[in-house]
């Protein structure tokens, strides 16, 4: 793997245009979370690297939309044996980067991020198009369909290679060429991915990708006339600004945003399993998954026992080290978001609500060389009123709020009474009642029973303020295509 040094210190991304290495001139420092030390130096691009790209992917893309399928399939199945065959040198830099566990990029980050290509080499070779029977007026109408052009693929830092090659297997899979931007806080794992895509044989301009913040290379790409597409994994505020900027080019936008996830819990629920699931829901990753559950709302029968099993089972969701295989969260993604998540539990605190366990409760026994890094213990608050900040703004950090409901109904409204709906779970053994409370659920997704089992074929995506579009095997297909009507006279 190709890595640069400055000063024998730093490591120094380049952008990755036309199938090159490209230096750039000027770099935003990057931090090791569990360290609190820069250790990274990322392209802080602008609309000259930007317009490069696209030049590329745009040069790039009548060679590659011409190949079929196969031969398209056949290289994104390269991808993902390369990303296997690297899977360690990858999760590691990961967790470095992000923050996260080792354990959790190896056996989550990298292993789908390989999956991604696998999964879209094999489905772009199974979609159909739509054909109306013969004698409609004399006429055969069918479709087809067609890749969009150049796409524009902006991604986020919680998962960041799982979720920049969710955009990028699909969106060339079809036929597109692309221009990806990372998060400016998490892109060593997508610079070290071009070095795999030369080796897979991408052909240079087929992915592009440009290093930076939003507000100079992500604004420049999603600006730019000759990107018909953008695919967008972020907060619900950035996709509001993405809107506004793309609205004077009509761009297809996919908008894959934020959370505030319910778990509703019913007294006839296997607690075992549900407190198991619902710690691993509310804290993984350090509870930085937009689908990671924030408010547990818990039948008044079972909410004492529930409360005290489910914070009893937080404290062993040990956090430290991200090397260290005992721990299951590691750090946060920077000093700013942590002050962001603290600030969440103080106001919990202000409004008279109880914090059982982890900020402010329990201390963290960390190294000497960690005790500048960002980290927090899952925290458990009850007693937080549901108009409160704490229960309708996403927190994104390891927090979770316990309240008591009586009845299906106020369940349902509870959960409902958000302005986002990205995803919720429900616990119960009554088969009937689950799929009454799935079908009230103003959600994108409802896990009964389990959490953040993933189907690919099957739809990924928002309601409310969680999002516009969704993403996955059909979806993917038609987003990343144009269909075409074609009606022949016979
Ligand atoms: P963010 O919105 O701050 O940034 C996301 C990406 O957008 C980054 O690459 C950033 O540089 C870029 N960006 C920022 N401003 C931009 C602009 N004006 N124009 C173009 N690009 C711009 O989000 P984040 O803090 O990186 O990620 C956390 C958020 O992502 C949370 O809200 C989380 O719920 C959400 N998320 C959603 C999903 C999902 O699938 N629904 C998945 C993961 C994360």
């Amino acid at each position: 793997m190709q890595r640069s040094m400055e000063a024998s210190t730093f490591l120094v991304l380049e952008n990755f245009i036309g199938g090159k290495f490209v230096p750039c001139q000027s770099h935003i420092d990057s931090y090791d979370p569990s360290t609190g030390q820069v250790y990274c130096k990322v392209p802080d691009s602008g609309e000259r690297e930007v317009e490069a790209a696209v030049a590329a992917a745009k040069e790039a893309f009548p060679g590659w939309a011409a190949r079929s399928p196969e031969q398209r399939a056949q290289v994104l199945n390269k991808m993902a044996d390369l990303i296997d065959t690297h899977l360690e040198d990858l999760a590691l830099a990961e967790s470095k980067d992000q923050g996260k566990t080792l354990t959790f990029a190896r056996t989550v980050d990298i292993p789908r991020s390989a999956y991604n290509f696998r999964f879209f080499a094999s489905s772009v070779l199974h979609h159909t198009t739509d054909c109306s029977q013969m004698d409609h007026m004399g006429c055969l109408n069918y479709t087809v369909r067609c890749p969009v052009g150049v796409a524009g693929l902006i991604s986020p830092w919680n998962l960041p290679l799982y979720l920049l090659t969710w955009k990028i297997a699909p969106a060339i899979a079809t036929g597109n060429t692309v221009v990806a931007k990372p998060s400016e806080m998490t892109s060593v794992t997508a610079w070290m991915m071009c070095k795999l895509m030369q080796q897979a044989g991408i052909p240079p301009g087929v992915v592009n990708i440009v290093f930076g913040t939003g507000a100079r290379a992500g604004d420049a790409l999603v600006g730019h006339p000759d990107v018909p597409l953008i695919s967008f994994t972020g907060s619900t505020a950035t996709a509001q600004v993405i809107t506004e900027r793309s609205a004077p080019y009509c761009k297809k936008l996919s908008l894959e945003l934020g959370g505030k996830n319910p778990a509703v819990i019913f007294a006839d629920a296997d607690l075992e399993r549900c407190i198991e699931t619902t710690v691993r829901s509310s804290f993984s990753n350090q509870g930085e998954i937009c689908l990671c559950t924030s408010r547990i709302y818990v039948e008044r029968g079972v909410y004492e026992t529930f409360l005290e099993r489910f914070v009893a089972a937080a404290r062993k969701w040990k956090t430290g080290v991200p090397l260290d295989p005992g721990n299951s969260n590691g750090a946060l993604i920077s000093k700013e978001h942590l002050e962001k998540v603290r600030g969440f539990v103080a106001l919990a605190k202000s409004e008279g609500a109880t914090v059982h366990c982890g900020e402010g409760v329990d201390t963290l026994e960390l190294p000497e060389s960690n005790v500048g890094g960002y980290f927090m213990g899952p925290t458990v608050i009850s007693g937080v009123p549901q108009d409160s900040r704490v229960m309708q703004e996403e927190i994104f950090g390891p927090v979770t709020c316990v309240l008591p409901f009586d009845g299906e109904d106020q369940a349902v409204a509870l959960a409902n009474g958000v302005r986002y709906g990205l995803a919720a779970t429900v616990w119960s053994r009554d088969v009937a009642k689950v799929h009454r409370v799935a079908a009230g659920l103003q959600a994108g997704l409802v896990w009964a029973n389990c959490w953040l089992v993933r189907d690919l074929k099957l739809p990924f995506g928002g309601t409310k303020s969680s999002g516009v579009g969704r993403e996955g095997g059909k979806d993917s297909y038609h987003f990343f295509t144009e269909v075409k009507t074609v009606t022949v006279k016979y």
